[in-house]
Parts: structure tokens; sequence; C-alpha cells
């Protein structure tokens, strides 16, 4: 087949930004995410196309060799290996997803384990085998304001997910006795099987899903959970947003999820940033672009304005003189740096209002002005 691409494949331009690159991705990347199209084939290869694509290009020096010989160029003419290379693929993954929220590893981790999982050390299976059926993530889609975002915030969420059962503290069993050996399993809890997955054919030893893993059968059943350990309930979930979070950037809360079944682990929450548009200020990374109209009196005599800023009116000096385009600069009225300190700057970009419409008098008056010498513009 045919190799696209790899700046069409990421929708930028042969000149882009390693920052539009890391956002060309990044979107792609939730959007054909495994988890987010469970068993669609087309978007598991999109999402193999995009990461492949992301990491030729996000390396200078593979970049510059792709640029030059193309697909040729790449691993001395030999095909990419999809995700052969998983510790290249892990680095930008915690790269894109992990560290956008500074020392929080939450962040990225959890959601590439499934996907993953295949690679995973048997003890990491065997643990996972060990505790029943593991509950779903949620996801939850957080609206904010910009002026949330500036300096960060904390937010209250309802909503619905299933809490572990309290009666039976998640067994799901009426008492201690009320269990038997599943028959399927021989009480092991595993069984194996072969299964194929994006990285070849490998033999799985998986989970019994008549026990679910437990090796174990309740031959009486909890009353309040039926069995599953799990009860539909409803949950307050706080969220600690931090400052300079970007639209559609995420946050896992990991473990807040809905629970396992029969003790299962709890599945994550993931937290969606929706950046809600500004009445007055336009996000620009982290500073924030305002547009002031004056008069063309004003421009030149110079006044005293208040512009409005993502901490409420504040009072901006124009010098006599000030041109049209020209940005004034707001220091750290802008947003607050997610990784760092301090914060971008409000820019205040000038714009001289013409009047589509005069009176006789001001036409009279502008007439008089435009004869002056020094209102004339040399042509
Ligand atoms: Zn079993
Ligand atoms: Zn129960």
């Amino acid at each position: 087949m045919e190799k696209r691409d790899y700046y069409e494949i990421l929708g930028v331009e042969k000149n882009a930004s390693k920052e539009d690159l890391k956002k060309s991705y990044r979107k792609l990347a939730m959007q054909y995410h495994p988890d987010r199209n469970p068993g669609n084939k087309e978007a598991e290869d999109k999402f193999k196309e995009a990461a492949e694509a992301y990491e030729i290009l996000s390396h200078d020096d593979k970049r510059a060799k792709y640029d030059r010989y193309g697909h040729k160029g790449i691993k001395g003419g030999q095909d990419f290996q999809g995700f052969g290379d998983a510790s290249d693929i892990f680095s930008h993954f915690s790269d894109i997803f992990g560290s956008s929220f500074g020392g929080s590893s939450s962040g990225g981790g959890s959601i590439f384990d499934d996907f993953f999982g295949g690679g995973g050390s048997s003890q990491q299976r065997r643990r996972q085998r060990q505790t029943g059926t593991p509950g779903a993530d949620l996801k939850i889609t957080l609206k904010l304001t910009l002026e949330e975002i500036a300096k960060g915030t904390t937010k209250k969420v309802k909503i619905k997910k299933y809490n572990t059962c309290e009666t039976c503290a998640g067994s799901g069993a009426k008492n201690s006795s009320s269990f038997k050996n599943c028959t399927v399993c021989g009480g092991t809890g595993e069984v194996r099987q072969v299964s194929r997955s994006v990285f070849g054919q490998f033999v799985n030893v998986t989970s019994c899903n008549n026990c679910s893993g437990t090796g174990k059968i309740i031959s009486d059943k909890c009353i309040t959970c039926s069995g599953e350990g799990r009860v539909n309930s409803e949950a307050t979930v706080k969220i600690n947003v931090p400052a300079g979070v970007y639209d559609n950037s995420y946050l896992t809360l990991q473990g807040q999820g809905n629970a396992g079944k029969n003790g299962g682990r709890n599945g994550d929450i993931i937290v969606i940033f929706q950046e809600l548009q500004h009445e007055f200020l336009v996000r620009d990374g982290d500073n924030v672009i305002y547009e002031l109209n004056l008069s063309f009196p004003e421009a030149v005599l110079g006044t005293d304005v208040e512009v409005p800023t993502l901490s409420g009116r504040a009072k901006l000096k124009i010098d006599a003189g000030t041109q049209a385009g020209k940005y004034l600069k707001m220091r750290e009225k802008g947003i607050q740096h997610l990784n760092s300190h301090g914060a971008g700057d409000q820019l205040v970009k000038i714009n001289i209002h013409v009047p589509k419409h005069v009176t006789a008098n001001e036409k009279e008056l502008l007439n008089q002005l435009q004869k002056m010498d020094n209102i004339k513009v040399a042509t």
C-alpha cells in the first residue's frame, strides 16, 4: 500500500512548527484513540499512522531525512515498524499527554496501559486477573471560562456511576462461606487463549469470564447488589483545574471512575476541558488579545482609557501619537503558565475608528484639517 505523506496525515504544512505538529497530533490521537473507538479497525490504523508520522516529524534529524528522501529516508529504507519502537512511542505519549499537567503522572498513563496491555509483564496481568472485572472509565466534559483558566479553579461535578457495594464490601457474596470453586477454570481464575492484537499474534493468559478471574463462584449472592459487588449511584467529584490548561486537553482522575465488578479495580474519570469563548478577549497561547478602538483625535493627542481584562477592568494610558496596528502590552495580565511561574500578557491592539457617515459640519472641519501640512499624507 502506498504510504501517505506524514505532513498530510497530521494535516499540517511542510514548514509547521513543533508546536503545530504537537497540537495536530494530540487532536488526532484523542480522536482515534482505541479507547474511544473500540473494535474500529479504521480508527486504529489512523491512530497508528498519526503516531508514526509524529514520531518521525517530532525529531529534527528524522524530519530532515524525511524531508530530503521521503519515506525511503527513514530507517535506511526499511518500513517503519509500527509500534515496534515502543519506548519512543511511549516517550512522546507522555510528552503529549503526561507532562501537560506538570508533575502529575496521571495524565497519560492509564489510558495507554490498556492499549499496550499485551506487552505488559505477567505480574501486571496477574494483578489484574485477581481483581475481578475492572470498572469502566467515565468521561466528563468541563466547560471553563477564560477567567477560570487564567487562574485555575476547583469545580464540583455530580455524576452517575457505579460505587462499591457497602453491604458486601465489593465481593458480591452474602458472607465468606458463600463461595465455591469455578467449574470453567477449575478455580485457577485464568484461561489460556491465542489472541491477535495490533502487535501480532501471541498466546495470552486471560482472566476467566465465568468467575471474573476470581476462581470462585458466588453461591449465595449479596442482596443489595445482586452479586455484582457494586451499585448504581451518584457521586460528587471535585476537580482541581490547574491554571493555563488548553481547550481539549484532559486530566485523568485515577480510580475515581466506575467501581469494578466483584472487587475489580475502579475505572478512571477523564476530564476533558472545553474553553468557552470570551466576550472581548481572544486567547493566543498564554497571552490574550484585546482590540481597542480609538478615535483619530484620541490617537493623536493621547488619552486614558479603561479596558476589560481577565481580572476586571483596568486603566491604560494611550500616549500621544499612538499608531494604528500597534500592540500595547499589559504585563502578566494574561493566563498563568501551566508548567512554570508567571503569566502571559494582555496585548491591546490599536484600531483607529473611521466613521462611515459625517455631518456637513464635520465634513467642513475635516476638509480644513486635510489642508494642513502635518495632517496630509505624502504620496
Ligand atoms: Zn473461572
Ligand atoms: Zn453487595
